[in-house]
Formats: structure tokens, sequence, C-alpha cells
């Protein structure tokens, strides 16, 4: 929690005037706990959220949040009644999809997605005409209006050129609008690395969501700023049998494993039904008492296995750490992504619902 409070603060430091923060807690925050990240988020004075459907929006009002909430994602017309009594507002990324919504007879409030050059959702910049009439739809209120940028993260000459034209277009849309007299009360662009690399553009909020949680999407991420953000998630687990076996013997399927002198080995009651990519059998490590142990032989479902001939002290019920500090060691979810080839942002939206969240 201390972390979070951290880095509330340093993405606050970054946002200008004007810009506050949408905290993105979509995917039970991605993996940390929707109930208690947004709780404690509401506590630190945070009053807007972005979640991916209504049903997470529903429970965030059940969680007693009483701020914003935004859906970013595709809410099935049918669903139109929750939006309008729990109060949560729609993204409506085109006019077909405006339409049935405002058929719905339900008084909705809604946020239009506008295409400036991601090519995913989205009515497309260049079409005033198609999102002005989205205006004079009897049952929605077009409370704000945004964008996505697709390579902020990038340090690239063209790569940041694109993102000038995302946000040109994204404006030149905008004054089109305000010329209409069509204002809404929000709009906006960044995400994480929006704000992190182009803090100076002009944005009503700051939809961040990886960087809340204090992680690089990957390894050596560029970043143009010096907010310090601290990881928010530790992912510890206990050894629950431990046994010393022979020089030549097999650990877990496939035989993939064979011990190359008498070797202790330990199962954790963990799998890549929790999260832990399979791919990384044979790749990664975890820490025990302060010292790096290897994972052993194939991943499974609901276990795996760890080596630890070498950490004497180790025994059943001994922490381990996948994703923290131990003493003076610290694996972090960036380390394991690289070696399970992917962002941080898959790893953590992948962790089980088997998993306890323990609040410190
Ligand atoms: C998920 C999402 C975000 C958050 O992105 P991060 O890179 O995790 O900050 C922002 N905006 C939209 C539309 C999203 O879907």
């Amino acid at each position: 929690m201390s972390a979070l409070a951290n880095n509330v603060k340093e993405l606050n430091r970054l946002m200008h005037k004007g810009c506050s923060l949408l905290a993105i807690v979509k995917d039970e925050a991605y993996g940390h706990g929707a109930k208690e990240i947004s709780t404690a988020l509401q506590r630190m004075g945070v009053d807007a959220y972005g979640v991916a459907t209504v049903d997470e929006g529903i429970e965030l009002r059940e969680y007693g949040i009483t701020g914003f909430i935004l859906v970013l994602g595709y809410t099935d017309p049918s669903r139109a009644t929750d939006l309008s009594k729990y109060d949560i507002t729609q993204t409506v990324f085109d006019e077909a999809y405006a339409r049935e919504l405002s058929e719905s007879g339900c008084d909705i409030k809604v946020h239009i997605a506008v295409d400036s050059g991601m090519h995913r959702l989205g009515l497309s910049a260049d079409d005033t005409e198609a999102v002005a009439r989205l205006f004079t739809l009897e049952h929605l209120t077009v409370d704000g209006i945004f964008t996505h940028l697709c390579v902020s993260d990038s340090h690239l000459t063209e790569d940041y050129e694109y993102t000038v034209y995302q946000v040109e277009a994204f404006n030149r849309l905008l004054s089109e609008l305000y010329a209409r007299g069509l204002k809404t009360r929000a709009q906006h662009i960044v995400s994480s690395y929006g704000l992190l690399n182009y803090p100076e553009i002009k944005s009503s909020y700051a939809r961040v969501g990886i960087s809340l949680y204090g992680a690089d999407s990957e390894e050596g991420a560029v970043k143009n700023t010096d907010a310090s953000l601290l990881p928010v998630m530790s992912l510890r687990t206990k050894i629950i049998q431990l046994r010393t076996f022979p020089e030549g013997s097999y650990i877990g399927y496939g035989r993939t494993f064979v011990t190359k002198r008498e070797s202790r080995i330990a199962v954790l009651p963990i799998g890549y039904a929790d999260g832990i990519p399979r791919c990384l059998s044979g790749k990664a490590s975890v820490l025990v008492n302060g010292k790096r142990a290897p994972m052993v032989g194939r991943i499974c479902m609901d276990q795996l296995m760890i080596d630890v001939t070498d950490i004497e002290d180790a025994k059943v019920g001994s922490v381990v750490t996948i994703v923290g500090t131990d003493g003076d060691e610290t694996i972090t979810a960036e380390e394991i992504c690289t070696q399970a080839d992917t962002i941080t942002n898959e790893f953590f939206s992948r962790l089980g619902r088997r998993l306890d969240i323990v609040v410190k």
C-alpha cells in the first residue's frame, strides 16, 4: 500500500494542471485485487476509475467506490439498465453502437472513443460529422471524448512523430467540435507511457494502469521521466514438500530435468493455473531465504519444483518469493516477463483467482 501511495503521488506530480488520475483497475486491478486497490485509491483521493466491463464497474460500486467509472470496452446494449442504474459511463466507439444504446431508452453517460491512428476501437478522428451526430442521440449524454496512443512507449523518431500525429488529429477534431459548440467535460489521451514520456500532452485524465502498479511493461522500457515508481505486488508462496533425491533422478512431467548430483527438491503449491507462465520451465528462479533457487522440470498446473540443494536452511514452510525482494536479492516482474517473452501487463492479468491477496 505504501508503494501504491508513492506511485499515486509520483504520477500526480507529473500531471499538468487540469489533469487528474483515472486509475485503470480492469481485470482485478491487473491481478492486484480490484477491491483492495480501488478502495485504497479512494482513500488516497482518487475519484476516477477505468474498467473493461460493466460487471467490473458494478463490482466497484459494490465495494463502495463513489467516483467516476468509465467502461473502456464493449457493453452489450441489453445491459443498458445497469449502466444507468449504477451510474457507470460507457465508451461508445461507433455510431450504430451508440444508437443501440440510446434506443434502449435508458439515460446513459458516454465517452466517445476516437481512433487517431491505433486502428482498434473508435470513430475516425477525420469524421467530425459522425462524432457530432452522437451528441444528438436522445438518451446519451456525452460527458467525454478520448483517444489512445499506440507507440507512446517508444523513443524511435518515427514513433515520436506518429504520437504527435495522433495528438494533432485528436485535437483537430476537438477544435472542429468546439466550433460547433460541442464541448465535453473531459478530453483525454494519455495512459501510462503517454504520461511518463509526454507529460505535456493536454489531457483531462491520465488513464494509468501499469505505472500505478509500479511496473514497466518491459525490462528497460524507455521513460523520459524522473518519477520513481515502486512495485506494488510481491508474489510469494511456500515450500510444501522437500525431499532429497540421488544423482540421476528425474523431476516432473516429461523427465525434462535429471539431477546431476544428490539434490534437495522442493515443491511449491503454485503452477500455470495461477499464472506462472509454463514457458518459464527450466528458465526462471525463485528466492528462498534471500538466495536464488532454480525452477526445475516442467511447471505443472498446480505445482512447480525448485532445486534448493545449495540453500541449506530451506525447509517445509520456508517462504518462497517468485516476484519481490527477499534479503539482498530481488526478482522483478520485468525479469520474469523477459524470460517468458511477454509484458508485465499480461503476466499480472493472468495471475489466477486462487491466489490470496494479502494487503500490507
Ligand atoms: C488498459 C487501458 C489503459 C491503461 O494502459 P496502461 O498502459 O496500463 O497504463 C488506458 N486506456 C485504455 C483505453 C485502456 O484500455
